[in-house]
C-alpha cells in the first residue's frame, strides 16, 4: 500500500484523539479548510452603513445555508441531532455576536471582517477560560460559525463534503457539526482534524455514525497530502502515513476483529443484564448533555443512572431557569420512556467550575464548598432546580439525587427545601409525582461509615467511586503525580464498597455505582459479587459489562469478592484479578497479565 510519489516514510505514526473507535483503511482526502483569514481595516464614515450591510447579509447568508443543510440531512439516525443546528442558528441570533459587531463597526470605524473578528476573539477568550472539557469544545461550534460568517462576509466558497465522490478518509483542520451531520458513510469511511476533542458535537456525531475518527491530531493537514494511503484507528487515536505491506496486513486483521466483536455486542443490546443464575443488574447510562441519549439508548441503556446537572449551568453566564430546566428533563424523560432516569442536583465546586459561581479562590475546592454544600448555601438556586425536576417526574420515571453528601443532616436539609419545593408547586397547582425517589451519592469516606444510617433515609443509593476513591486514599483524582495511587482495587475501597452495599441490603434499598469503574469491564465480576444492582457508565461501556455479566454467576463475583478481600495490597488485589478475568475473558481482556 505504500504509495511510491511521496516523501513520507513508510508507517509514520500521528497520535492524536480517538474520537469515535474503529479503524478505516484508505486514501486521504484533503479538504482546504484553513480558517477564512479577516483583514481589519479603518472605514471613513460615509462606508459604515454598508458594512453593517455587508455583515447582517452574511448573517442572513449564513442562517440560509444552515436551513438548507436541514433540508439535506437524509441519515434518518442524524434526525435526532439537527437541534445542533439550531443552536448553530441561535448562535447566529445572539444579541451579544451581533450587535456588538455593529457597534465596533460604528464605534472603532473598522470594516466588518475585523469588527466579527474581534468579537469572536472575545468569545474565544471567555470559551477558553473554561476549565470543565465538555464546555470548553462548545467553543469549536462558535468557531464554526464565525468561519462562515467570515467566510460569507469575504465571499470566499467552502469546499463541500458533498461533493466527495469516492471512499476517502477525510483530512480537515476543523469540521464543523454541519459537515459531519451530511457524512455519507459508503464515501466517507473516517475523519482526521487538526483541532476539537472527545467531547466536541463533531466527535458526539462521528461516534453517533459509527464512523472512525481522530481528532486534535493538530498539524495532521499540514502533513497529509492529498490521495496518500492511510489507517486510522480510531480506539486509540493514532494515524499511519503510508503503511508498509505489513501494517497493511495488521489493520486489517484488527479491521476485521473489531467489526466482529462489534456485531458480537450488538447482539447483546435487546437482552437483559442478567447472569446464569438469574441476578439481574440494570446497566444504565451515565449523561452530561442531551446529545448523549440516541447514544445510550442505541447501546441498550436501561435508563439514565446519572444526569450530571452541572453541565446546564455552564455555557451560559446566568443559570437556567426552572421552566428551561423542566424542558430538558422533560425531552431526556420522554426519550428514555419507560425507563428510569435519576437527576442528579447541582455538583459545581472542585474541578467543575460554573462561570457566574464564582469558587476560584477556595485553597482546596475538592474539599470546599462543592455539590450539595453548595446548594445549601444557595436556597434559591437549589429550590428553583428541584421544582424542575419534581415538575418533570410529573412526565415519567423520575429519581432525584444528592451529590457529595457526609451526614445525615444534609440529607435532612435536602429533604426540606424538596418538601417546600413540592408545597410550592401544590399551592400553584403543578402536577409532579409525591412518591419520587429520593437517593444520595455516597461519594465521601463519612458517608460510606455511617452508610446503615443514611440508607434509613433514603431510597437509593449511587456510588461515586471517582470521588469515593479520591477522598479515601487521599489523592486528587486528576492530580498526574499521584496518578499512581489512584487504586480502585485498593483494600480500602472495597471494603468501602462491601459496607455501603451491605447497609443498602439489610435497609432493603436499591444501591448502584455510577463512578467510571463502573463502565470497567474489568470491575464488572467483582462489583456483581459485592451486591450492586445498577452499573450507571458512559454508554459505549454498556455491551461489553453486559456480555460478561451473561457468563457468569453471582455466586463466581461472591466467592471472587471474598479472595480479594484477604489481600492487602492494591498490587495483590488488582493482578488476582486481572488474571481471573484474563482466564474467563481471554477475547475481552486481550493482554495478558504478568
Ligand atoms: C463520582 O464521583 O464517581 C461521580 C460519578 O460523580 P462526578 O464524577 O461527577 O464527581
Ligand atoms: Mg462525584
Amino acid at each position: 500500500m505504500v504509495s511510491e510519489k511521496t516523501d513520507i516514510a513508510p508507517d509514520t505514526i500521528l497520535v492524536g484523539i480517538g474520537a469515535s473507535p474503529g479503524i478505516a483503511i484508505g486514501e486521504s482526502y484533503l479538504l482546504d479548510r484553513a480558517r477564512a483569514r479577516a483583514v481589519e481595516r479603518p472605514i471613513r464614515p460615509e462606508e459604515v452603513e454598508r458594512e453593517i450591510g455587508a455583515f447582517l447579509d452574511a448573517v442572513s447568508l449564513s442562517k440560509k445555508q444552515l436551513e438548507e443543510v436541514k433540508e439535506r440531512v437524509a441519515d434518518p439516525q442524524m434526525a435526532e441531532h439537527l437541534y445542533i443546528i439550531d443552536t448553530h442558528l441561535l448562535i447566529l441570533e445572539d444579541q451579544m455576536l451581533v450587535d456588538d459587531t455593529i457597534r465596533l463597526i460604528k464605534e472603532n470605524m473598522i470594516n466588518a471582517e475585523g469588527a466579527l473578528k474581534r468579537v469572536l476573539r472575545r468569545f474565544r477568550e471567555v470559551f477558553d477560560r473554561i476549565e470543565d472539557e465538555y464546555l470548553r469544545e462548545r467553543r469549536t461550534d462558535i468557531d464554526s460559525i464565525g468561519d462562515r460568517l467570515l467566510r460569507n462576509l469575504i465571499g470566499e466558497e467552502q469546499q463541500s463534503l458533498t461533493e466527495v465522490g469516492r471512499k476517502v478518509i477525510i483530512i480537515a483542520h476543523d469540521l464543523s457539526p454541519a459537515d459531519t451531520m451530511q457524512m455519507d458513510k459508503e464515501r466517507i469511511i473516517g475523519f482526521v482534524t487538526d483541532v476539537g476533542g472527545r467531547t466536541s458535537h463533531t466527535a458526539i456525531l462521528g461516534r453517533s455514525l459509527g464512523i472512525p475518527a481522530v481528532l486534535g491530531l493538530e498539524t495532521v493537514t499540514g502533513v497529509v497530502p492529498d490521495g496518500l494511503p492511510i489507517i486510522l484507528d480510531g480506539t486509540n487515536g493514532t494515524v499511519i502515513l503510508n503503511p508498509s505491506p505489513e501494517t497493511f496486513r495488521e489493520y486489517l486483521d484488527k479491521k476485521q476483529a473489531f467489526e466482529y466483536q462489534e456485531r458480537e455486542l450488538l447482539a447483546f443490546r435487546n437482552l437483559a443484564a442478567e447472569t446464569l443464575d438469574g441476578f439481574r443488574v440494570a446497566l444504565r447510562s451515565n449523561v452530561e448533555v442531551i446529545e448523549e441519549i440516541p447514544l445510550a439508548i442505541n447501546q441498550g441503556a436501561e435508563g439514565i443512572g446519572l444526569f450530571r446537572t452541572e453541565f446546564l449551568y455552564m455555557n451560559r453566564f446566568t443559570p437556567p431557569t426552572e421552566e428551561e430546566q423542566v424542558e430538558i428533563f422533560r425531552e431526556i424523560i420522554s426519550k428514555m420512556a419507560p425507563h428510569p432516569v435519576t437527576i442528579r442536583t447541582l455538583d459545581v465546586g472542585g474541578d467543575k467550575l460554573v462561570p457566574e459561581i464564582d469558587l476560584s479562590d477556595e485553597a482546596n475546592p475538592a474539599m470546599g464548598l462543592r455539590g450539595v454544600r453548595f446548594s445549601l448555601n444557595e436556597v434559591r438556586l437549589f429550590k428553583v432546580q428541584l421544582r424542575a425536576i419534581l415538575r418533570a417526574s410529573s412526565y415519567g420515571q423520575v429519581r432525584v439525587m444528592f451529590p457529595m453528601i457526609s451526614g445525615m443532616a444534609e440529607i435532612s436539609a435536602c429533604k426540606k427545601f424538596l418538601m417546600e419545593s413540592a408545597e410550592e408547586l401544590k399551592n400553584r397547582g403543578i402536577d409532579f409525582d409525591p412518591e419520587i425517589k429520593i437517593g444520595i451519592m455516597v461519594e465521601t469516606p463519612s458517608a460510606a461509615l455511617i452508610a446503615d444510617r443514611l440508607a434509613r433515609e433514603v431510597d437509593f443509593f449511587s456510588v461515586g467511586t471517582n470521588d469515593l476513591i479520591q477522598y479515601c486514599l487521599a489523592v486528587d483524582r486528576g492530580n498526574e503525580h499521584v496518578a499512581y495511587l489512584y487504586q480502585p482495587m485498593h483494600p480500602a475501597v472495597l471494603k468501602a464498597l462491601q459496607m455501603v452495599a451491605m447497609a443498602a441490603s439489610e435497609a432493603g434499598i436499591e444501591v448502584g455505582i455510577c463512578g467510571e469503574m463502573a463502565g470497567d469491564p474489568l470491575y464488572a465480576l467483582v462489583l456483581l459479587g459485592l451486591g450492586f444492582r445498577e452499573l450507571s457508565m458512559n454508554a459505549p461501556g454498556i455491551p461489553r459489562v453486559k456480555q460478561i455479566l451473561r457468563q457468569v454467576t453471582h455466586h463466581d463475583g461472591v466467592r471472587l469478592v471474598k479472595d480479594l478481600l484477604k489481600m492487602n495490597t492494591a498490587g495483590e488485589i488488582t493482578s488476582h484479578l486481572e488474571k481471573e478475568m484474563y482466564r474467563r475473558f481471554p477475547q475481552l481482556f486481550s493482554v495478558q497479565p504478568i
